[in-house]
């Protein structure tokens, strides 16, 4: 039992119990928890408490709370909890108690490297058929492999950040000089976002089945996309300024082990994988009951299925390491963009809307193609916890600024 007054159905409830970086005042960054409508200073208290691990609070991200590794993290998450259940807590929990409208939230983690898949069959195939009309829409590797491409650590961004409309270059007509400016086609791509602890030594894996020790948690993630660059840049080495001008991030993050009662079979996997993407046990390959929701100024514009996706964020994690390559703490992994196989589940405006062919109507008696100047896109979600409780995903949210004049 807690002491905490929480309505039930209150959002971030303790179900949740989010990290994230936060300042106020003029008081440097540092880590908090967020419960409810409020964020719990844990520097103050680990302090006051004088916690063994009470330096990695007083920190402006979370890398050095997952350094401790996945064990620690996960004794850090049961004292916190702790802090909300034993009634002898309550004067100096509730002393440090802030209302999150009143700090300043900050990127929650340093990022190291990030890789963004593509591990949902829909979107892959909605792709393909719309930027590839006159072959098959899945590539011959993407039922052996989680596809992905390395994607640009400094420009994710934290919630709330404003996106300007990138310059770039577009598919040329037919006196064969490409245009320049503004994107006319800016998408989203609506994503899950996992935040890995490392470190692992050069030239090691991580297995299937040791993938969980570095999920430390989940943000909700938008890929920003800009189609018209993407489509004329990306062959034959993939996204890149189409993609890398900003990735935003949730603030807060939703640690792995939260998700204990959202995990669930994938859809299934035909043809059976090679062995090193197979799990020892059948819990080693999940899927995750995650429900996303897409608005647009307001407007409900997807509601996308997690658990459609065809691999599992375990098999990415082990794909993204079976060359040896080593993971830091700090390294993000997003989905893909997550769609399911109707329209209303589709997280792109590039196929809700099939390339701006089927504009969507907003509450405002607008309708969109793709984004314009002044639109503002928020991403959230939910997922099933411990007895009928809810956990609440981070919520990212963006505003599309104007180009910039070169
Ligand atoms: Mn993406």
């Amino acid at each position: 039992m807690t002491w905490l007054e929480l309505p039930h159905d209150a959002a971030y409830g303790l179900a949740t119990l989010p990290y994230g970086v936060f300042s106020a005042d003029d008081a440097p960054s540092q880590v908090g928890v967020r419960v409810g409508d409020q964020v719990l200073d844990l520097s103050e208290v680990a302090q006051a408490l004088d916690h063994e691990h009470a330096d990695v609070f007083a920190q402006p991200s979370l890398n050095a709370l997952m350094e401790l590794g996945a064990q620690r993290c996960r004794e850090v998450r049961a004292w916190v909890r702790e802090l909300f259940d034993d009634d002898t807590y309550r004067d100096l929990v509730g002393a440090h108690l802030r209302p999150v409208a009143g700090v300043r939230l900050h990127l929650p983690v340093e990022v190291a490297d990030y890789v963004d898949f593509y591990a949902s069959e829909s979107h892959a195939s909605n792709v393909g058929k719309i930027f590839r009309p006159d072959s098959p829409g899945l590539p011959p590797n993407w039922k052996h492999l989680p596809i992905g491409y390395h994607g640009r650590a400094g420009t994710v961004v934290v919630s709330g950040s404003d996106i300007v409309r990138p310059n770039g270059q577009r598919r040329p007509d037919a006196d064969g000089v490409p245009p320049f400016g503004p994107s006319t086609t800016l998408d989203i791509e609506c994503e899950v976002g996992f935040v890995v602890s490392g470190p692992t030594a050069t030239g090691t894996s991580v297995r299937v089945s040791d993938a969980r020790d570095h999920l430390f948690g989940v943000v909700l993630l938008n890929d920003w996309s800009a189609r018209d660059i993407q489509a004329w840049e990306y062959v034959p080495l993939g996204p890149f300024l189409g993609k890398s001008f900003a990735t935003s991030i949730s603030a807060w993050v939703v640690p792995f082990e939260a998700l204990a009662y959202a995990e669930v079979p994938l859809p299934g996997q035909d043809p059976p994988v090679l062995p090193y993407l197979q799990g020892q046990t059948d819990r080693d390959v999940f899927g995750l009951d995650l429900h996303l929701e897409v608005r647009l100024n307001g407007s409900l514009v997807s509601a996308p299925e997690f658990r459609d996706m065809y691999w599992s964020p375990a098999q990415m994690l082990t794909h993204l390491t079976v060359n040896g390559a080593t993971l830091r703490t700090g390294d993000l992994f997003a989905s893909g963009t997550v769609s399911g196989s109707s329209p209303e589940t589709f997280g792109s405006l590039l196929e809700r809307t099939w390339n701006g062919t089927a504009p969507l109507a907003l509450a405002d008696g607008t309708t969109r193609g793709f984004l314009e100047d002044g639109d503002v896109v928020t991403l959230t979600g939910w997922a099933p916890g411990r007895d009928g409780a809810q956990v609440t995903l981070g919520k990212v949210t963006g505003t599309v600024l104007p180009a910039r004049r070169l």
